[in-house]
């Protein structure tokens, strides 16, 4: 029998809201466990995720997967992974405001089928839109937010990360490590700043913000 996230998926495979239905090659739905308490949530497919029709499949998605693991401990099949478009833009561009207004009931309804405890965006524009806030990532992380009955992580884009080298490598270990923190913690416990795990990161750049809900 369907889980009601595979009866969502099957809907939205046919979805023609937005203009990119003309270029994708599939809808790229989401993957993971759907009952995960971690959620990711990306920008949008890329060429070998519209090849391939799973999210963050290329280098990102390897960086992704391997942070993961080295800081919380969790392969693919602990967490679920979305996007906030579902079908790539052409040329790799980024996705327009419409586009992303378009295709957000598929994310809403992920975020309340999976319902996890901790949501993780990844990147500005999924931080921007979960937010509702033109802030960038930069500023954002750093943090958790109270997302509904849920705590949201931002940290940067794995595509980011690898053009950005040892300081955005560093933050976003932390961040994850906070993320870890936040699934252990109580539901809506304040989450401290968090201390990288083992590995090769070092401690995190010193950030100016505060690291507590407001
Ligand atoms: S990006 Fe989203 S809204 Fe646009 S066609 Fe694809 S699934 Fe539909």
């Amino acid at each position: 029998m369907s889980t009601d996230l595979e009866v969502v998926a099957a809907e939205a495979a046919t979805c023609v809201r937005c203009g990119l239905a003309e270029t994708r090659t599939q809808v790229v739905f989401g993957v993971g466990d759907p009952h995960a308490d971690l959620l990711f949530v990306g920008e949008g497919p890329g060429a070998e995720e519209d090849r391939l029709g799973q999210p963050f499949v290329g280098r990102s998605g390897q960086l992704l997967d391997q942070l993961v693991l080295e800081e919380m401990g969790l392969t693919r099949d602990g967490f679920y992974i979305a996007n906030v478009v579902k079908c790539r833009p052409p040329d790799n561009r980024d996705p327009r405001p419409d586009e992303i207004e378009a295709c957000r009931p598929w994310l809403e309804q992920q975020l309340a089928l999976v319902a996890p405890r901790v949501v993780v965006t990844v990147g500005n524009f999924a931080t921007r839109t979960l937010l509702q806030t033109k802030e960038g990532i930069t500023k954002l992380r750093g943090r958790s937010y109270p997302y509904g009955s849920a705590v949201l992580v931002p940290t940067f884009h794995p595509a980011a990360v690898l053009r950005g080298g040892a300081q955005p490598m560093a933050q976003m270990r932390a961040d994850l490590v906070r993320a870890k923190q936040a699934l252990q913690a109580p539901a809506l416990s304040p989450v401290t700043d968090a201390a990288p795990g083992p590995g090769p990161s070092g401690p995190e750049p010193p950030a100016p913000d505060v690291r507590l809900f407001d």
